[in-house]
């Protein structure tokens, strides 16, 4: 057994996880709003309520990472957390260690783990949501490096081949211009649509639409998927994953399994792509499993 937390910006939900990946247990509550001690407080609560008598590890996902040495967690989208010692002051709290990694990387590591990608000896993970995460399992191991940001493409800039696809620059709340973030993010979806219909819908809404043969939305789930397989052909001729699994909101868009292998294929260093772009096993559970995931099954 393990214990996987999901730290989240509006909720915390916390899991017992057996040897063999299933939910013994699951508990939710609210993410006090931007309060560092109430939150640290919630967090070894909600640990304290989910350890059996003997206890066990316990493992917590959390948008941004720890910066090393100084063991400070930074880039987070809840702020309150930025600049705080989160992994010590949870261990000073209930006094034995624990495990603290970014939300996109323990996605992945459930996927390559238990998920989608459980049968892949690589695995690349995409959360297309607000933002934009990403990381990199190699032998059902995390690849991470001394900046803390395997797998952050996200902030990289669009290709130049994708560039036209945008009417004008898009500024990325990390303060770059241009970043794949602003396009392939749920938001970058919402813009992209604007730019060409001047039509504000949110991703699901154009997903729904393009479904439903709306020939405006097809055309801007187009453009997604191009953007997107355009920007994942960096990550594909680098390291080339097996799977590349893609979850958050938008990887409910069905036809992205198809749009992506296609606009791939024009552009990868090779005659064809044996990458496999999958949907998610697990839907919200992901970075509680991920988070669990980080200690081995004992
Ligand atoms: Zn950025």
């Amino acid at each position: 057994m393990r214990i996987g937390l999901d730290l989240g910006g509006t909720k915390i939900e916390g899991i017992l996880l057996s040897n063999g990946g299933a939910i013994e247990q699951k508990v939710r509550v609210e993410t006090p709003s931007d309060n560092y001690r109430k939150t640290v407080d919630s967090v070894c609560r909600l640990i304290k309520n989910l350890q059996p008598p003997t206890p066990v590890p316990v493992g917590i996902g959390t948008p941004g990472s720890l910066v090393l040495p100084e063991g400070l967690m930074k880039n987070s989208n809840s702020v309150c957390l930025n600049h705080k010692p989160l992994q010590r002051d949870v261990e000073t709290k209930l006094g034995y260690e624990i495990r603290i990694e970014n939300d996109a990387n323990c996605f992945i590591l459930s996927e390559a783990i238990y998920g989608a990608a459980a049968a892949a000896q690589s695995a690349f993970g995409v959360i297309l949501g607000t933002g934009c995460g990403g990381g990199f399992v190699f032998n059902k191991r995390l690849v991470t490096g001394p900046n803390g940001i395997a797998g952050e493409w996200g902030h990289n800039c669009i290709p130049v081949s994708v560039r036209d696809l945008i009417k004008q620059d898009r500024i990325c709340h990390c303060g770059r211009t241009n970043c794949i973030e602003t396009v392939i993010s749920g938001r970058g979806l919402t813009q992209t649509h604007f730019e060409n219909f001047n039509q504000t819908l949110e991703a699901s809404e154009i997903a729904q639409l393009a479904e439903n043969n709306n020939s405006d939305a097809m055309k801007s789930i187009d453009t997604y998927a191009k953007q997107l397989a355009y920007s994942l052909v960096t990550i594909v001729n680098m390291v080339d994953p097996h799977s590349i699994v893609l979850g958050g909101g938008v990887s409910n868009i069905k036809a992205l399994y198809e749009l992506v292998p296609k606009y791939l294929t024009h552009v990868i260093f090779n005659d064809a792509v044996h990458t496999k772009i999958l949907p998610p096993a697990f839907g919200d559970a992901s970075g509680a499993i991920g988070a669990a995931c980080l200690w081995p099954e004992n």
